[in-house]
């Protein structure tokens, strides 16, 4: 159905006050869930990696606590100015593992790293392939220049992985509630990769999402800390939550738009009705009012004698019969229609013959025909297999397409009536070399109260009704309704009929009651 002026402006206030703001809305909806959830990610990332950082933090320290305390003795030794000897000797002291020189020459194959106060040296070798780590104290001749390293050799590996426990116990202890109270660090999961990704160490197993990490630097150089929540909230949460969120979300701007799109088909849709009733009343009223006006004016010029001849006044007579048949058959039309939509028309079925029922109703509509000037050819067999039906539906059937077929004809006044038997059926077909009708609108010519928007029809009369009870009395008869048609040629209607075969029920009892 197509909407009016009146429906149109409905579609664009509901469609653009309705439907948009509820997309835009949505949209607006989803995009700061997906704004927030990400927000969330990230903040949890940067926790994540706050806490990698702490740990890092917690290794250096730890590593130069033991580096302290191995050296004590021998800072005491270097601040005094003591010799190398005396320091390295010092060195030895309090530590299990006797300390070793590196001489100068050989540091500049070593990368150092000053930590704190100057006598203090990380250094990493890196020529070897196992990139070993050396922690001591930088020794200096008499002269205070410096001739070399005194210290051990440190394992990483062993070093991380045997003082993760502590760092995290030492580090992460007071950070109770992290990512804002959500979380604990009790439920962090901390693990220590080295430079292959290989995992060192671990406390508790990490949820598989995203690690916030930290990667160390100085004697602990290509190694990393990854940290993670052992469960997957918050991460995990938000990403839950956006899924609800954006579900909810077009849930509901599906139900508005599915709302807006069936209250948009409904408002039309009675838009369109009230049209077609006022429209449907307005051109009855106008299909009744024509032939009784003309009917009066030809009883009062037969009554006031106002005619010149005898032929004038036949005319006025066949005027009053051709006017009173075209009302008789608008009541008739409408009084059936409504019988047919409430489900009350009842059809009083017997044997018809078709051929009698086609040459009847032409009888009576010949002088109609001619009077405007039409021909008629009519190809009528002899005889034809009998139809179950009501003769007077059919013959009513006939009528209204003989009518359209005058109605819609311009100036190629040429109808055809033809009936014939095929197969199983019988068929009466009316031709005319009219106006034609579209391909798209073939079907549409049967819907109640539709009137096609082309060539005559708006200077030609009609209520929409004729085909559609048409349709409704073919069908009742268990037949149908063929149309063959092309824009401007001329239209065929047929109505197909079922052959009664042998002796069927002569009954003239109702036999058929339409539905509503
Ligand atoms: P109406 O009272 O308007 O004639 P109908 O139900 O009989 O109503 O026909 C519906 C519409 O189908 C008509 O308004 C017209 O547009 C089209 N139509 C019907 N018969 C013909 C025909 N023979 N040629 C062209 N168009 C037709």
């Amino acid at each position: 159905m197509k909407p009016s002026g009146f429906g149109q402006r409905i579609v664009v206030i509901l469609g653009l006050g309705v439907a948009l703001p509820a997309l835009v809305l949505a949209a607006l909806g989803v995009f700061l869930t997906l704004r927030i959830s990400s927000a969330v990610e990230s903040q949890s990332l940067r926790y994540d990696h706050y806490m990698a950082q702490q740990v890092v933090e917690g290794f250096e320290q730890e590593l130069l606590a033991h580096l302290r305390e191995a050296v004590a003795g021998a800072e005491i030794e270097a601040r005094n100015g003591s010799s190398s000897q005396a320091i390295l000797t010092a060195l030895a002291q309090g530590t299990r593992e006797e300390p070793q020189f590196v001489p100068l020459s050989e540091l500049s194959d070593y990368l150092l790293l000053v930590v704190e106060s100057q006598p203090l040296v990380y250094g990493q070798e890196v020529r070897g392939p196992h990139r070993a780590r050396f922690a001591g104290m930088m020794l200096r001749d008499g002269q205070g220049e410096i001739v070399g390293a005194g210290g051990w050799w440190v394992d990483p590996h062993d070093f991380l992985e045997k003082h993760l426990q502590g760092v995290m116990e030492e580090r992460l202890a007071s950070n109770t509630r992290i990512y804002g109270g959500i979380e604990s660090t009790r439920n962090l999961s901390v693990s220590v990769i080295d430079a292959d990704a290989t995992l060192l160490a671990k406390v508790r197993e990490p949820a598989s999402i995203e690690y916030g990490s930290a990667l160390m630097e100085g004697p602990f150089e290509g190694f990393a800390v990854r940290v993670s929540p052992i469960s997957n909230a918050p991460v995990s949460w938000a990403r839950r939550f956006v899924l609800i969120e954006v579900a909810f979300i077009s849930l509901m701007g599906l139900v508005i738009l599915g709302a807006t799109a069936f209250g948009l088909r409904y408002t039309v849709r009675q838009l369109e009705l009230a049209r077609i009733k006022s429209s449907f009343v307005s051109n009855v009223s106008h299909e009744l009012k024509t032939p009784i006006s003309l009917i009066r004016l030809a009883v009062e010029t037969l009554e006031m004698r106002r005619f010149t001849s005898p032929e004038e006044s036949e005319k006025f007579i066949r005027l009053i019969g051709r006017e009173t048949q075209r009302l008789n058959q608008l009541v008739d039309n409408i009084l059936d229609f409504a019988r047919l939509e409430a489900g009350q028309r009842v059809f009083k079925f017997s044997d018809v013959d078709l051929v009698e029922v086609v040459r009847e109703t032409l009888d009576s509509y010949r002088l109609r025909l001619e009077d405007q000037g039409f021909s008629l050819a009519v190809d009528l067999p002899d005889h034809l297999p009998a139809v179950r039906g009501e003769a007077n539906a059919i013959a009513q059937c006939l009528l209204n397409l003989l009518d359209n077929a005058m109605k819609y004809s311009r100036t190629r006044k040429e109808i055809r009536v033809a009936a014939a038997a095929r197969n199983d059926e019988v068929t009466i077909s009316v031709s005319d070399r009219g106006i034609g009708i579209s391909p798209r609108d073939l079907r549409r010519v049967f819907e109640k109260f539709v009137r096609l928007e082309t060539g005559l029809v708006h200077d030609v009369k009609g209520a929409g009704l004729g085909l559609s009870l048409v349709d409704q009395i073919v069908r009742a008869h268990g037949g149908r309704v063929e149309v063959t048609s092309a824009l401007g040629e001329g239209s065929t209607f047929t109505l197909v009929f079922p052959a009664v075969h042998g002796e069927g029920a002569k009954s003239d009892e109702p036999q058929a009651r339409t539905a509503s």
